[in-house]
């Protein structure tokens, strides 16, 4: 895509974050563009077609401790958007679950339904990879790689934090020394995905899934089971932080091995694994996170930055990140 667009707020990145935070400043009435270099929406949450069914290759499920999110949550129970999938997981170490009685949501049609539902009402451009930004009169004009310009009166940011870094440099940003040494504090812990086609019977406990944080291989899905994938049998499968970081390199083939042996004990003896496809999330999860739901920076036009490292992690976190970021541009533009 290229031309050049005019609008009150940029948004970079359709994911949780993004989405919460353009939704909220549309209804504040502001003409709200939201940009990800991505062919869809969601960003770590999607739902991938495989061998004719479909599986949750990024987040899993999320949870809700917040009122602000349970109002959403509670929307898209009423619209049978999202359903609860259990209240806990098994870590194959007792026959029955290991419930703590939060209820675990999923989406009928895979998690990305969450973010495409959020997606609807937005103007989103797709498959635009935002190279720099940088301030100008009135605001900001950030420009794409393909040669897209946006100009806007505010911005915001939610790509990883060293990501957002990156394209305030090329634009030759000087962030203020406070917010430059805050964002650069923030890590993330890798982590490398696995989707497995099975032909055969699964045996994982209820409701087919096994979660083991210290075990290389920490969680084990069954997408059939879920209820989203009728057409085949789909396994997700994450690989811990520790080992995701050891075999980060590792050829694909190398990682099937691996796989194969860890799936082994979950499947019959005549089932088969037909297929592997391989996943790397450098940035997966934050480790390290900014201390407040969003950072609005010093010293610049209109600029905040959000995402699941700001105050809270995961699905939640950087959904309530992404309304925080756009209350506070509302603050500065009104
Ligand atoms: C394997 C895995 C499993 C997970 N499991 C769970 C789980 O079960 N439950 C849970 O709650 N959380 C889980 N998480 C975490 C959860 O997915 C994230 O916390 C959440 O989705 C982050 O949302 P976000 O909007 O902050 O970031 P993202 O979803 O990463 O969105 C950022 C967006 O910015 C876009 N972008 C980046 N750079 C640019 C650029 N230069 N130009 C344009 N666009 C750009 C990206 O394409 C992306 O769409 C998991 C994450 C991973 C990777």
């Amino acid at each position: 895509m290229s031309g050049t667009y005019s609008c009150d707020v940029l948004v970079v990145g359709a994911g949780m974050a993004g989405l919460m935070a353009a939704h909220r400043l549309g209804e504040a009435g502001k003409l709200v563009v939201v940009v990800d270099r991505e062919e869809r929406v969601g960003g770590r949450i999607v739902t991938e077609h495989v061998a004719g069914g479909w599986a949750d290759t990024g987040a899993q499920f999320f949870t809700v401790r917040t009122p602000e999110f349970d109002r959403f949550v509670a929307q898209w129970l009423a619209e049978e958007l999202v359903f609860v999938w259990s209240t806990g997981w098994s870590d194959g170490s007792l026959s029955s679950l290991s419930s703590d009685s939060y209820p675990r949501y999923a989406a009928r049609e895979g998690l990305t339904a969450v973010p495409r539902h959020l997606a609807q009402n937005l103007t989103i451009h797709k498959a635009v990879n935002i190279e720099s930004a940088t301030p100008v009169a009135g605001g900001w004009l950030v420009v794409s790689d393909a040669g897209a310009a946006y100009q806007c009166q505010a911005l915001v940011l939610t790509p990883p934090a060293p990501l957002s870094l990156a394209l305030l440099a090329a634009g030759k940003l000087e962030l203020a020394a406070a917010d430059r040494e805050s964002l650069a504090a923030i890590t993330y812990a890798p982590c490398i995905t696995a989707v497995c086609h099975i032909e055969g019977a699964i045996n994982l406990p209820e409701p087919g899934v096994l979660q083991r944080p210290e075990h290389p291989i920490s969680w084990i899905a069954d997408n059939q089971r879920k209820g989203i994938s009728p057409g085949a049998q789909l396994i997700s499968l994450h690989v811990n932080p520790t080992y995701s970081r050891l075999w980060w390199l590792s050829p694909d083939v190398e990682l099937a091995g691996a796989v194969r042996r860890e799936l082994r004990p979950f499947l019959a003896e005549t089932s088969a694994i037909k297929e592997i496809m391989f996943h790397r999330w450098p940035h997966a999860l934050p480790t390290t996170l900014h201390p407040h739901q969003t950072l609005l920076a010093a010293n610049v036009p209109p600029l905040a930055f959000a995402g699941d490292a700001f105050a809270g992690p995961r699905v939640e976190g950087a959904a309530l990140s992404g309304l925080a970021a756009a209350e506070a541009i509302l603050t500065v533009i009104g």
